[in-house]
């Protein structure tokens, strides 16, 4: 492949990369090479094309582990490794550091080294809190307002707005070209994982927890009433966001753009019923899973704080033509049928 572009998905096995990576692979136009600890999740997802991964272990915690040699081959380099979890942001407050910021800086100091094209995986919670406006999150106005120190929660945010900053600076004063990318709540085939235990203390995020708790037959638990807001984009909507802004880099350079679906809006507790109505209907009309209220901090520990509401400004996306294809009932409804087919290879994967 001649012409194709080649792009290095760095951290290219988790929920976003294994999606991406199927969707690249899915044109011709793209010569793609997956970098991570562990290949399962990429596997999983490209199935019957499985011939086509061209994946390498690599530790980027690890000096010489290969990320120079990784940069130097690619024409774009997608950055994202990352502890995603927010119950992790206040278990385990420095890890989130060292993997999401100074892991991080690493392949983007590769990248103005080489010269490389960087796409970067920021994300919605930089915005962090509303401050009580009703306004979308406009990529270049809107303020990011976080909670105080010890509320770990925002240490993740914190982190990856500093990067934010930094990416911004080197596209300022040495020329590195680059865009990012704010994801507003892709859930999707591969998020997170499932956990069989009722009474473990498990809390990945909202789709794995209530997935888990319907499959499980246990009450689906609704943190501080549910009453905070989300807009979820279903993953093919939003592989085919990213593809397209890789396909145009050049038209959105030096820019951070929002990757939502604003018309998805719903309280968690809005989405608690939907999800065990789709269930019912669509899997087992039998499960009975009450919707239980639960503190923040007995389900996630203290430290926890939410974000209120988090609504995308999508013009950016708009203007080059996306147009998602999901709304929320269809983008949950394929999310569970996903997990209901695959549910003992995604159990076997958290053995
Ligand atoms: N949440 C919930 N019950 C759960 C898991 C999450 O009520 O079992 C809430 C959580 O407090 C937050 C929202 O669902 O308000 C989305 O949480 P998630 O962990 O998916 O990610 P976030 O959007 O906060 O990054």
């Amino acid at each position: 492949m001649a012409d194709a572009t080649r792009v290095a998905l760095i951290g290219g096995s988790g929920f976003v990369g294994s999606n991406l990576c199927r969707r690249l692979l899915h044109s011709d136009n793209y010569d793609v090479k997956v970098f991570d600890l562990v290949s399962d999740k990429v596997e999983m997802r490209l199935e019957n094309r499985l011939d086509l991964l061209d994946f390498t272990r690599m530790d980027i915690a690890e000096a010489g582990g290969g990320l120079e040699e990784a940069v130097r081959w690619a024409d774009v380099v997608v950055n994202m490794p990352a502890f995603v979890r927010p119950a992790s942001f206040v278990s385990d407050p420095l890890s989130i550091v060292d993997l999401n910021f100074f892991d991080n800086l690493k392949v983007i100091e590769a990248c103005v080294k080489e010269g490389k094209f960087l796409v970067h995986f920021s994300t919605s919670e930089v915005y962090g809190k509303t401050g009580g406006s009703e306004a979308a999150f406009r990529e270049d106005e809107t303020d990011c307002i976080l909670g105080p120190i010890e509320n770990h929660r925002w240490i993740y945010s914190c982190a990856k707005q500093l990067l934010d900053r930094i990416i911004h600076a080197h596209g300022m004063q040495n020329g590195l070209n680059f865009f990012s990318v704010r994801p507003f709540n892709f859930v999707g085939p591969l998020m997170d994982y499932l956990y069989n235990d009722p009474k473990s203390q498990e809390t990945p995020r909202v789709l794995a927890s209530f997935a888990s708790a319907l499959l499980y037959d246990q009450p689906l638990k609704l943190v501080n009433g549910g009453k905070s807001r989300r807009c979820f984009t279903y993953i093919d909507d939003a592989v085919d966001a990213i593809e397209l802004l890789i396909r145009n880099r050049m038209k959105v350079n030096r820019r951070i753009v929002n990757v939502g679906v604003p018309g998805n809006e719903t309280t968690i507790h809005d989405l608690a019923h939907l999800v065990r109505d789709i269930y019912r209907k669509e899997h087992n009309p039998d499960v009975r899973s009450e919707i239980i209220e639960v503190s923040g901090d007995d389900f996630y520990g203290k430290g926890y704080e939410d974000c209120d509401r988090r609504l995308p400004d999508i013009s950016r996306l708009q203007a080059l033509g996306w147009k998602p294809k999901y709304d929320l009932r269809e983008t949950f409804s394929a999310s569970l049928a996903y997990i209901s087919a695959n549910r003992e290879r995604l159990e076997a994967m958290n053995a």
